[in-house]
């Protein structure tokens, strides 16, 4: 290992930022963590004309969101690209000036009609060279391009995939330098990893037929090349590659969905890494392990149902005043009045965190704490509601009103005495209770529920269901 490690995010801003970015930056920030090294990040904006200030934004926000702190990047100027060209500029003209590199005056149009004879031969087109000794004049509208060796082979030991070797008859001389004076991407990726002492490119798998272009760039830079990994691909479960039509693919989507930073980040690490068995790991758990050895060579499957469950797992284990606070932008979206005091959210949260895979669940099932229910679920009446159910009512409401002590154990009393009394079992006053309260069979445990609630609004939806089930019969 290097002295200091040196990563880079290097994203291209020309749309929503995905799931597969987000692993790329994780385990990039990982290894950086791991090796005590420092994690750059580096915004890809050469391509003008698709990259935008608002695909910015959602990167550096999902990245904040997801707690993948970056050691050197923006806002400090000099990591985008486009802050960069007198950079290129001068690593271009001593490539010229040291003869691995010259001008090419050969127009699109000529290009095209080769490319076109290529196409009907049935072959890939590669530039043939036609300028590599025509000393073409700096005058005449030009491009640049890189002398690529066209025999022998490239190999690049991959840290992931291991050797891999490229024929070099199927690479070209490729375009340094645009016409109109602006450098190419793969041109401008070498001399930022170069300028930026980048120590290791772990990047998608797409990026992988780049690098043997990239390898002669470094060689005629005379720099060595940084270890390269490339990540295994993310597949959808038919294992095509994952779009919109899977679903959720991007992080905004995944944390408008009310999945927590922690379960999102364990997903993505056990997205192509493992550490043994270990199915659940903290940020700080991945940063503490992460090696590019457990990271697999094939295409990682996404798994929704796996996402869900770590979100279960980890919202099990949020600190209460967190789940909370996490909660309320949930709570608020569903129409909910949240109200000031925390406490009592935070309350609310820990009586639903072994039942929500997502905090938009929660903030469904909650609703019944900060509203009475809107309506009677039909089954739930149909079962309960019998002839006998007015009385009953009548009866809880009665009791509970000279009730003093209002905790769950205490209300517990109440029942099992009254239902002893009446010759009824728990479960039939609980019910009614329930439906009263949430407006369904099923809720956490329904003294808690009563006891958060607290004595004035638990009597009076008993009476709103009082007069619901007499108003019926
Ligand atoms: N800008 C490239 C991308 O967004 C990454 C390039 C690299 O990592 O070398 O896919």
């Amino acid at each position: 290992m290097p002295d200091t490690v040196r990563v880079r995010f290097a994203p291209s801003p020309t749309g929503s930022f995905h799931v597969g970015g987000a692993r790329t930056a994780l385990f990039n920030w990982a290894f950086a963590r791991r090796h005590q090294g420092v994690f750059v990040l580096r915004i890809e904006d050469t391509d003008r004309s698709r990259s935008t200030e608002a695909s910015i934004g959602q990167i550096l926000e999902a990245l904040r969101w997801l707690g993948l702190d970056w050691d050197e990047g923006p806002p400090t100027p000099g990591y985008r690209q486009t802050e960069r060209f007198e950079i290129y500029r001068a690593h271009a003209e001593r490539l010229l000036g040291e003869g691995r590199a010259y001008r090419c005056r050969c127009t699109p149009a000529t290009l095209d009609v080769l490319r076109k004879e290529a196409q009907a031969l049935g072959q890939t087109f590669r530039y043939p060279g036609t300028c590599r000794d025509a000393d073409v004049p700096a005058s005449e509208s030009h491009t640049l391009r890189l002398k690529v060796p066209t025999s022998g082979q490239t190999v690049v030991e991959d840290a992931i995939l291991g050797t891999v070797s490229f024929d070099n008859d199927t690479l070209d001389d490729w375009i340094l330098v645009r016409s109109d004076g602006t450098p190419t991407y793969n041109f401008c990726v070498v001399v930022d990893d170069v300028t930026m002492k980048i120590t290791h490119a772990i990047r998608g798998n797409e990026h992988l037929n780049n690098t043997p272009k990239q390898l002669a760039c470094y060689a005629a830079l005379g720099y060595s090349a940084p270890v390269f990994a490339h990540l295994p691909l993310i597949l959808a479960p038919d294992r095509s590659k994952m779009s919109k039509r899977h679903g959720a693919t991007t992080v905004e989507e995944f944390r408008d969905q009310g999945i927590p930073r922690e379960a999102l980040i364990n997903y993505l690490a056990r997205l192509g890494w493992s550490h043994g068995d270990r199915e659940i790991l903290s940020p700080e758990e991945i940063a503490a392990h992460f090696d590019l050895a457990h990271v697999g060579k094939a295409g990682a499957v996404f798994d929704r149902e796996k996402l869900l469950w770590l979100s279960l797992e980890w919202i099990k284990v949020m600190p209460p005043e967190r789940l909370a606070a996490e909660l309320e932008p949930f709570l608020a979206r569903a129409g909910l009045p949240v109200p000031a005091d925390r406490s009592y959210v935070a309350r609310v949260a820990d009586s639903l965190r072994e039942r929500s895979h997502t905090l938009v669940e929660m903030a469904e099932q909650a609703a019944f704490y900060f509203r009475p229910p809107p309506a009677y679920d039909s089954q739930a009446t149909a079962k309960f509601w019998t002839a006998e159910a007015p009385h009953r009512y009548t009866v809880l409401i009665k009791r509970m009103q000279s009730q003093e002590a209002f905790d769950a154990a205490s209300l517990e009393g109440l029942y099992r005495g009254l239902a002893a009394e009446m010759g009824l079992k728990l479960v039939d006053l609980a019910q009614l209770t329930r439906i009263a309260i949430t407006g369904k069979t099923e809720s956490p445990p329904i003294f808690q529920v009563a006891a958060l609630l607290g004595k004035a609004e638990t009597l009076s939806r008993l009476e709103a269901a009082l007069a619901a089930v007499e108003h019926r019969r």
